[in-house]
């Protein structure tokens, strides 16, 4: 079993321990195993390449080990408890339930298991070898690595590709690292219920998990320094969510920055905070850090393997995702990509196709968005407020999701769903919902707009009765005429 917090790997993937100071020699190494690097390892690999992959933790990367996934199951399992809450509503009386955490956490923790499995299987099967250690550049394009099981492995490859990813950033707020908060890593391995959770950051990673833990039965606070949650996005938008925290009981304080911090989060832990003109308190039992980002760049030697970082940490690339150093790539969140699984796969697809001797950059692709919270918040293409920004004429077209009758069978009607279209032509130029499904029914317009279909296309099609990407025929007959 290779759960997280007990690594227990296969000895046949770290058994080369051959204490060598002579680098052994591949056609490509790569150092970490998230979603960008084991796609190009995978696919070299089994193009017949010698290729070297190199991670410390977590296999397959963060997505299924520690971030999208994971967090997904659990919330996914407070929706099950939302659910019970709800169940008279539904026609189904209940005397009382009870939510085990510990049982919440061994679902998660067999799914993620399950995903390392498969993991395991795609590196023997792509003939890329997975090698278990801590890495660092001691020259270019060479590595030395400290191998989980002891011992020293130095690799070179004619060609490196760079994914070690970010972590979670803990503030500088005096007393904060002291008081040991949880980061996403932590909270998706609780055992309890915390009593009173405070997040701190009221971004997609403190929003998605402030919700299930209220719905686990928490007490939750979000500190949140902006003045709006989703503040980038439409004043519709932010409103909806404050809303919805309003509706789950979710405590929010905006326009906040926190001082200092007193205590032991899982213990007792006191805030001091600034909020307009007036210090206040606020006291919790558990502290979940959710700020923002640190990318894993520091450390590592990246100096001697000439590559260059940009003034946030990140690792210089141009559009092509080469670094600063020859043959030397970079991709996923380390690479300063917008920090999404999907993205990483996309920066892949570019590296993939460099090295092949193609043309593919990231400049101007669809960066679609997605933020789980229940409902979930879903956009792709431009927001008005960009529209307006940047002075683009658009003509508007916005339905409730009540309009869209599968949410009435599901009870689920909270929420609205828009889309720009552009004023001169007839394509979509953005889509944005907030309602159950609302990831799903994105995808459809994903398509419209990839194709560079008239939204007339989507709203003349024949979408079946009662699905939720129905809602787009509603939705786009209201788009008003030019
Ligand atoms: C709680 C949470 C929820 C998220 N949910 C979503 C979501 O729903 N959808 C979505 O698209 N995105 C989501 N994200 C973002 C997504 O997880 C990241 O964008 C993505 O995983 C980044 O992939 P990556 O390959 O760049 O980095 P990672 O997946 O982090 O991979 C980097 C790997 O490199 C390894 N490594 C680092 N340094 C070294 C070293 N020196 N030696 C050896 N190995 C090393 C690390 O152990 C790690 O496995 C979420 C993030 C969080 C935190």
């Amino acid at each position: 079993m290779n759960s997280v917090g007990s690594l227990d790997f296969p000895q046949s993937f770290t058994e080369k321990d051959e204490n060598t100071s002579i680098p052994q020699e591949y056609d490509v190494v790569v150092l970490g195993s998230g979603e960008g690097t084991k796609s190009i390892a995978w696919t070299l690999g089994k193009q017949g390449k010698r290729v070297a992959v190199i991670e410390r933790k977590y296999i397959g990367g963060s997505c299924p080990n520690i971030a999208c996934l994971p967090s997904k199951n659990i919330i996914h399992s407070a929706k099950v408890a939302s659910y019970f809450r709800r169940s008279e509503e539904f026609g189904i009386t209940k005397d009382n339930f009870k939510i085990d955490m510990q049982a919440v956490r061994r679902r998660k923790r067999l799914m993620v298991d399950g995903l390392v499995d498969v993991h395991l299987a795609n590196f023997k099967a792509s003939g890329a070898e997975l090698i278990i250690g801590s890495a660092r550049f001691t020259g270019p394009k060479t590595l030395e690595i400290a191998l989980h099981n002891g011992g020293i492995r130095i690799v070179r490859g004619e060609k490196v590709i760079i994914g070690v990813g970010t972590h979670a950033r803990i503030d500088h707020i005096p007393g904060l690292p002291e008081s040991d908060p949880l980061t996403h890593v932590e909270a998706l391995e609780l055992d309890h219920i915390p009593k009173h959770l405070l997040v701190l950051g009221g971004g997609y990673v403190g929003l998605e998990l402030a919700q299930a833990m209220r719905r686990f039965g928490s007490q939750v606070t979000v500190i949140e320094r902006n003045g709006l949650l989703a503040h980038r996005e439409d004043e519709d938008v932010s409103q909806a969510l404050h809303e919805l925290c309003r509706d789950e009981g979710i405590e929010l304080v905006m326009s906040c920055h926190v001082l200092s911090v007193e205590g032991k989060s899982r213990q007792s832990v006191k805030l001091r905070v600034v909020q307009g003109e007036s210090e206040r308190i606020l006291e919790g039992t558990h502290i979940l850090a959710a700020t923002g980002r640190t990318p894993n760049t520091e450390g590592i030697g990246l100096e001697l393997a000439g590559v260059e970082l940009t003034e946030r940490g990140y690792i210089k690339v141009n559009e092509r995702l080469k670094t600063t150093a020859p043959d030397v790539y970079a991709v996923g969140d380390c690479a300063g990509s917008p920090q999404f699984t999907h993205i990483g796969y996309d920066d892949f697809r570019v590296v993939r196709e460099n090295l092949a001797g193609h043309h593919r950059v990231t400049t101007g692709r669809q960066v679609p968005f997605c933020m789980f919270t229940d409902p979930e918040l879903a956009r792709v293409g431009m927001s008005e407020k960009e529209a307006k920004e940047k002075g683009i004429a658009y003509r508007l077209a916005k339905i409730p999701m009540a309009a869209d009758l599968r949410t009435r069978t599901l009870s689920e009607t909270r929420g609205f769903m828009k889309a720009l279209v552009s004023k001169e032509h007839d394509r979509i130029l953005g889509f944005t919902a907030f309602g159950v499904g609302a990831g799903e029914i994105m995808a459809t317009v994903q398509i419209a707009m990839v194709a560079q279909l008239p939204y007339m296309a989507v709203r003349d099609a024949v979408l079946t009765h009662p699905t939720l990407a129905e809602g787009l025929v509603p939705l786009f007959s209201a788009v008003p005429p030019q």
